[in-house]
């Protein structure tokens, strides 16, 4: 199966228009217990999960939004749907960009991933959550879990098929972090992309990290971007630009870029959609607010015209310091993490350390205080 060709130049997407990533959770079934899985994952698919033609359906509107739409299959794990590859090959035949996140188990294989990649799929993004075998294990849930990643990341590196890295950092593996970014070369990865905990789904057991050490990490970050062979993003962490851009020109004049190069305003419902095992469309996986379902509903008409999609378009709605913040337009904070913390999307991101300098309002709910 040949690949699309690369797609829209990121920086050239109108956001307000499609998402420059479209995430569709094809299944919650997982048989790893990850102590901060966002979908509350669980062994057995949902009966009411979207069916091969309406995963089709799907794929067929995510065409709508534009050439070379990113789709990425997450879960729960994608592997546990017998249609997988099925889905790959008919989003790719349609000019899609498919990527997927399959958990680290006994059912990814060498052979998986090669069928995987003849498919068709774009990239393969793979979970390492400690530098070591004991410490990713007991994160996961599962013993062998990192040897069984660490094995499909070569394989996919064999197959041609561009492997990304995700971790997570909470107070649990954020001294993990400097041995990981070790492997993430050793694995000769493109992309290392670094999660900042949300307390959604099981992740409400685990321990932020507080906004000083995030402010640390992040910063520790922009020199890992600086110095890597593969690329650096924050996911829940869009501060991590306002970090980058404070490095670089020690200034807060209205910046227009990150000034590392990347593409502004990917946060939830602003360049970022998720659809749901069910259907339900939300800003994304870690905002489970729907404003409505695919079964129903136009995914493109949703994402462009609700309301909620709309107000988190919009940085001069946010409240509190992000709304007061002249990183807002750059960097909006997590949308997400305010939810999780508040029940308002447009409230402020308590991760972040920073205070605008005229800033004398409240400070936000669920601030961290103890690593
Ligand atoms: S206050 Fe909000 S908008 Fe400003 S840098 Fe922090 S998270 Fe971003």
């Amino acid at each position: 199966m040949s690949r699309p060709s690369r797609g829209p130049d990121p920086t050239a997407i109108d956001t307000s228009r499609r998402p420059f990533v479209l995430v569709w959770e094809v299944t919650q079934a997982c048989n790893l217990a990850c102590d901060h899985c966002r979908a509350d994952a669980t062994p057995t698919r949902h009966p009411d999960e979207l069916t091969t033609e309406e995963g089709k359906r799907l794929l067929d509107e995510a065409r709508e939004f534009g050439p070379g739409q990113l789709v990425v299959l997450s879960g729960g794990d994608p592997l546990a749907r017998p249609d997988l590859t099925e889905l790959v090959e008919y989003g790719t035949e349609r000019g899609l960009r498919m990527t997927l996140t399959p958990s680290g188990t006994s059912s990814l294989t060498p052979e998986t991933v090669r069928d995987l990649g003849n498919a068709g799929i774009q990239r393969l993004a793979l979970s390492i959550d400690g530098g070591s075998p004991e410490a990713h294990d007991s994160f996961r849930g599962e013993d062998g879990s990192f040897e069984q990643t660490v094995q499909a990341a070569r394989a996919a590196r064999e197959a041609g098929v561009p492997l990304q890295i995700n971790t997570t950092v909470c107070a649990q593996t954020a001294d993990e972090l400097p041995v990981i970014r070790d492997l993430v070369a050793d694995l000769d990865a493109v992309l290392w992309s670094v999660f900042f905990l949300v307390p959604v789904g099981r992740g409400r057991i685990l321990d932020p990290v507080t906004p000083e050490r995030a402010e640390r990490i992040l910063s520790w970050l922009t020199e890992v971007s600086e110095e890597a062979s593969f690329g650096v993003k924050t996911t829940e962490a869009p501060h991590y630009r306002r970090v980058a851009i404070q490095r670089r020109r020690d200034s807060t004049d209205a910046p227009q870029s990150d000034g590392i190069g990347r593409r502004l305003g990917i946060i939830a419902g602003n360049g970022f959609a998720f659809v749901s095992h069910t259907g339900d469309i939300y800003p994304s996986g870690f905002l489970p607010k729907s404003v409505g379902s695919v079964r129903k509903s136009s995914l493109v008409e949703r994402y462009r015209e609700s309301d909620l999609f709309q107000s988190l378009r919009d940085p001069d709605q946010f409240s509190g310091k992000c709304g007061a913040c002249e990183f807002r337009h750059v960097c909006g904070g997590s949308r997400s993490r305010a939810y999780a913390h508040t029940g308002d999307p447009l409230e402020s991101d308590p991760l972040c350390d920073y205070v605008p300098a005229e800033y004398d309002g409240p400070m936000p709910v669920g601030r961290a205080s103890d690593d």
